[in-house]
């Protein structure tokens, strides 16, 4: 369905190898503990994925967004957490390779397998609105200070870089920012609390305090005022696109989970199984007939990404919401379709159900996206 290239599929085949044996047998437990995915993690570095999209003359496999989207929905039918990490990883390293003159060191690592990062956005103060952090750099003696409470960061102390956005130091506007290289050994970093949510479980997305870190100049990924034109322009297609392809990814293993349990589970007395039923038959087939569809949306996103046109960027926008809408109507139909089985945590289908929710309310939300497609379609500028 991706239309890839012999090399990239080899890629992809490569990876659901190890994700069948290194992400699939940790996936329950990773969700029932709240733990990040660590086999996952060391899985995906030694065989060097965590260097997917970084440039080969980096030592990276230099893929691009359309074999990191076949990745992210196979790692995603299987462990939606560690998937989630991945993109926010993904997202990181598409700012990291933007300015290779200030990330060369941590590219090269990443390609060997020794650096995870992500991004810490989101504050407190703005909510969902990531594009307008309340903190503030402040220039100090040639350096730059930040302090900043961030309300959520995926691999929240298990990360070894941070892209961390603040507001200019001499910032005119709510959206005048800045991208900083945070690492996890700078002083006056923390975890300043836990994650322990309803879906996406292994996520770590803890909240997270900078006390005045002391950065050099070199440590900035953008010119001051330029943060919202590199999250917007640079990082925005690989978090709609690595999301949408993880909502697919849960579509098809919930889709997966109702198939095999309607075709296994018997009514003794009948002599016949779940499937034998034409109700439960048709939900299953509305399951398939979504998830293919929203497969194929998110290709029709990638060929448009790839042959940029006006209507790219509506598209990148329309890729997230609606996988995120068909996760969401997907897994309520195999909860419907496996019963009481489903219900009772017996079944896969309930964790794609609770991990389907976290798109829609991550940012930029369903809400949001529909108000900037709005907008956009109207003529209304989007900020
Ligand atoms: C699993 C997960 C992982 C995450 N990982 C990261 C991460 O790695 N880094 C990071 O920076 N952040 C991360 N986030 C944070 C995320 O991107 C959002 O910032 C967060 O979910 C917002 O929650 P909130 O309660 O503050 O939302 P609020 O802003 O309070 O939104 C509440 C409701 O209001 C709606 N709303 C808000 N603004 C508007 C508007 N203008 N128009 C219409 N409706 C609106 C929203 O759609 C939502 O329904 C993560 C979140 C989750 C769930």
């Amino acid at each position: 369905m991706y239309r890839l290239t012999e090399e990239q599929a080899a890629v992809v085949t490569r990876l659901r190898n190890i994700a069948d044996q290194h992400i699939a047998p940790y996936a329950q437990d990773v969700d029932e503990n709240s733990r990040f995915p660590k086999e996952a993690f060391d899985a995906l570095g030694k065989e060097g994925f965590l260097g997917l999209t970084v440039s080969q003359e980096f030592g990276g496999m230099g893929e691009g967004i359309r074999t990191a989207a076949a990745v992210v929905d196979e790692i995603a039918q299987r462990c939606a957490s560690t998937a989630m990490c991945y993109i926010m990883h993904l997202c990181a390293i598409s700012v990291y390779s933007a300015r290779a003159d200030v990330a060369e060191k941590q590219l090269r690592e990443a390609a060997e397998g020794n650096h995870v990062t992500t991004l810490a956005w989101s504050e407190k103060g703005s909510r969902s609105h990531f594009w307008a952090p309340v903190s503030q750099a402040v220039a100090n003696n040639g350096h730059l200070r930040i302090s900043a409470q961030k309300s959520w960061v995926t691999s929240a102390g298990y990360a070894d870089g941070y892209v961390v956005s603040t507001k200019s130091p001499m910032a005119q506007s709510a959206t005048d920012s800045m991208l900083f290289l945070v690492l996890k050994e700078d002083k006056g970093i923390e975890v300043s609390g836990s994650w322990n949510a309803l879906g996406m479980r292994g996520n770590a997305s803890a909240p997270m305090s900078l006390d005045n870190v002391e950065l050099t100049p070199d440590r900035a990924f953008t010119e001051e005022g330029k943060g919202m034109d590199m999250m917007l322009g640079v990082v925005l297609p690989w978090f709609q696109i690595g999301n949408a392809a993880t909502s697919v990814g849960i579509c098809e293993a919930a889709t997966q989970a109702t198939q095999r349990h309607l075709t296994t589970a018997k009514f003794d007395h009948l002599g016949s199984t779940l499937a034998d039923l034409p109700n439960l038959r048709a939900r299953l087939a509305q399951m398939r007939i979504e998830t293919d569809r929203a497969r194929a949306h998110l290709v029709s996103v990638l060929d448009a990404v790839e042959n940029p046109s006006p209507a790219t960027m509506l598209m990148v926008l329309e890729a997230k919401a609606a996988a995120g809408e068909t996760a969401l109507s997907v897994t309520d139909i195999g909860m419907r379709a496996c019963g009481g089985a489903a219900f009772s945590k017996h079944l896969p289908v309930e964790r794609c159900f609770r991990d389907a929710r976290a798109s829609v309310v991550m940012a930029p939300t369903a809400d949001v996206i529909h108000d900037f497609i709005g907008k956009a379609l109207c003529g209304i500028p989007l900020f």
